[in-house]
C-alpha cells in the first residue's frame, strides 16, 4: 500500500549514501608513500617498495619525493610508474 511504497523509497536513498561509503574503504597503511604528489600508502603489505635517491630522482626529480634514511619509500603505483620508466632492465 502507499506507505509501504513510502518506505520502500527511504531504502533507496540509504542505499545510495552506501554507494559513497564502499568508495573510501580502501585499504589502510602506516608508511605514507614517499612522493610528496601521492597520498597511497608504501607498506609492504600493500605492496609497497623501497627505491634508492637516485632512482626517485630519475622519476620524481631531487624535490619530489621525501627522503626515508637513504630510500625512498614508495606505493605499489608510485613503484610501478618508476618502473615505466626504468624500462631497459625488461627489454632483452
Ligand atoms: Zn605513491
Amino acid at each position: 500500500m502507499g506507505f509501504k511504497a513510502k518506505a520502500r523509497k527511504h531504502k533507496a536513498d540509504s542505499g545510495e549514501s552506501e554507494k559513497t561509503r564502499k568508495k573510501s574503504a580502501s585499504k589502510q597503511g602506516e608508511i605514507p608513500c614517499g612522493v610528496k604528489s601521492c597520498d597511497g600508502f608504501a607498506d609492504k603489505s600493500l605492496g609497497g617498495r623501497s627505491l634508492s635517491i637516485d632512482n626517485a630522482i630519475d622519476v620524481w626529480g631531487s624535490s619530489g619525493y621525501t627522503e626515508r634514511k637513504g630510500r625512498v619509500r614508495v606505493c605499489k603505483s608510485c613503484y610501478r610508474k618508476w618502473k615505466k620508466e626504468n624500462k631497459s632492465e625488461d627489454t632483452y
